[in-house]
């Protein structure tokens, strides 16, 4: 690290949980954002602010009106740009050190195995099930670990998957693929400032696994009801019949 770089990060290095070594950790680091919406905006904003080396972003739509009331990496200038340029420019503008690889591409196949087994750490970012259950399934293969975050109306969850490890489950352990299609944010709303919540403490996760401190939310789903304010943790643990891990070790 620079003197640059040692004054960027100060705020945090001065913590002994992370120090220079946590830091230069933050700094090689390969993470994988999947969505560059309402979640994948504060998440990639925090993780660039905070010296990660390299976000790769994959999103293929494009920023819309209705966006702007909570996808705070894009502003009104950017209506019909696509999502990772416009993500791509405010990180930039950020944290210029960052390696920020912006692909217009709706992540699948063997290109998101790839992706998912080139990165240290995957943000599930995304919208929809079709996506969350294939995302999952790439990390069980690859064993990486995945952050995974939804906001919906005023209700907030988060989760940590660390398919490596022995026990861990999967989010196909919590979460049957023969359910009902994924609300979305078009057809229930959401509050603002809720996915920049769910979204931070995706990014905080994150870090966390890269610098391996503290206690990961693995095993335990964090359930945010922003109208009252009350936090909820639900346990849960590994399906040995989940047709997704449970043939994995
Ligand atoms: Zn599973």
């Amino acid at each position: 690290m620079n003197d640059q770089q040692l004054l960027r990060y100060s705020r945090q290095i001065m913590l002994p949980q992370i120090d220079i070594a946590g830091q230069q950790k933050l700094l090689n680091a390969k993470i994988l954002i999947i969505g560059a919406g309402g979640l994948g905006s504060p998440a990639a904003m925090y993780l660039a602010a905070a010296g990660i080396g390299q976000l790769s972003i994959y999103d293929d739509d494009q920023v819309d009106l209705t966006n702007l009331q909570r996808q705070i990496a894009h502003h009104t200038p950017d209506i019909g740009m696509d999502k990772v340029i416009s993500t791509l420019n405010t990180l930039k503008k950020i944290n210029p050190e960052v390696k920020v690889l912006a692909n217009k591409a709706r992540l699948q196949g063997e290109r998101l195995l790839n992706e998912v087994a080139a990165a240290d750490v995957v943000l599930d970012c995304s919208d929809n099930f079709t996506t969350r259950f294939a995302v999952n399934r790439a990390c069980v293969t690859a064993k990486t670990p995945l952050v995974s975050g939804a906001a919906i109306r005023f209700e907030g969850q988060i989760s940590v998957f660390t398919p490596g490890l022995h026990g861990s489950p999967c989010y196909n352990c919590l979460y049957q693929s023969d359910g009902e299609e994924l609300q979305n944010c078009a057809r229930n709303g959401v509050i603002a400032p809720l996915t920049g919540i769910v979204g931070s403490i995706q990014a905080l996760e994150a870090m966390k696994l890269i610098v391996q401190t503290g206690e990961l939310l693995v095993g335990r789903l964090l359930l945010l009801d922003g109208l009252t304010m009350e936090w909820q943790t639900m346990r849960f643990k590994k399906n040995p019949q989940c047709p997704t891990c449970g043939q994995v070790a």
